[in-house]
């Protein structure tokens, strides 16, 4: 049963059909596991804070830096030089006190991630790196967990789900079906080139709203294993399948180099 208070601070999405008191207390009892605290993960956790989600685990060995302010709107002028794991715990805390929040400020190995995506009912991948990524999306597909991940450069976006859960949903394609390589070419990584915050943002916004569909309804009304393409220049999206790749070293039926990235810490 909710409380009045949280009746009143969480009734405009009760009042939505599908969520309801029911899928709210449901969002209260959640744990998300976020992965990077840039952009995207500025956004996702600002909205899951918001929403009620009862407990965020946020990792980022990152400081703020005055060059992330104009995308990572979590972040404040006055945190520059802060763990951005602490800053960000303190705005989450400020907007909704009732979130419990863990804080990771390093790079997890395997093990450690193992155990925090045991843990957790779902996992946002809002990491600027392919090493992480992968190992991210590894670990999920090993572990049945919901993985919804993102990622933004200059204009464009892209979004895909993937619901890797046991049973009729379990997933016919992971991450690595999509993306079969370890790094990206320099010019697409973030730290290099340019990129639009409000890009990020509908990104990060979109994790956010993949995540809440799953956590109040007990599944993705959004569809799974496609990937969503986001035009920021035209405000065009675009849906394409991914198709699972039976060679693929995380979820196909060959045996090749299965193991490879447990020896990298993230
Ligand atoms: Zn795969």
């Amino acid at each position: 049963m909710l409380s009045d208070q949280a009746f009143v601070r969480y009734q405009r999405q009760i009042a939505l059909p599908e969520i309801g008191e029911s899928g709210q207390r449901d969002l209260n009892n959640a744990h998300v596991l976020i992965i990077g605290c840039g952009g995207l993960g500025s956004a996702a956790s600002l909205y899951l804070a918001s929403a009620g989600v009862g407990k965020l685990v946020i990792v980022d060995d990152d400081k703020v830096e005055a060059s992330n302010l104009q995308r990572q709107i979590i972040y404040r002028q006055n945190q520059i030089g802060q763990l951005k794991t602490t800053a960000a715990s303190d705005q989450l805390l400020a907007v909704n006190p009732d979130t419990r929040i863990r804080t990771l400020d390093k790079r997890m190995d395997k093990p450690q991630l193992e155990l925090e995506v045991m843990l957790a009912d779902v996992v946002l991948d809002c990491s600027d790196n392919m090493p992480t990524r992968q190992m991210v999306n590894q670990v999920c597909f090993e572990q049945n967990t919901p993985l919804i991940t993102a990622a933004a450069i200059g204009w464009q976006g892209q979004f895909s789900v993937f619901d890797y859960r046991d049973g009729e949903s379990k997933a016919n394609a992971c991450y690595r079906c999509l993306f079969p390589f370890n790094e990206l070419k320099q010019a697409s990584k973030c730290s290099d080139s340019g990129v639009l915050g409000p890009v990020v943002g509908t990104l990060g916004n979109y994790q956010a709203i993949a995540a809440i569909q799953l956590l109040a309804t007990g599944q993705f009304i959004v569809a799974t294993e496609m990937l969503h393409l986001f035009n920021g220049l035209t405000l065009e999206w675009k849906t394409l399948a991914i198709s699972q790749d039976s060679h693929c070293s995380v979820c196909g039926t060959s045996e090749q180099d299965a193991n490879y990235l447990c020896e990298k810490p993230l």
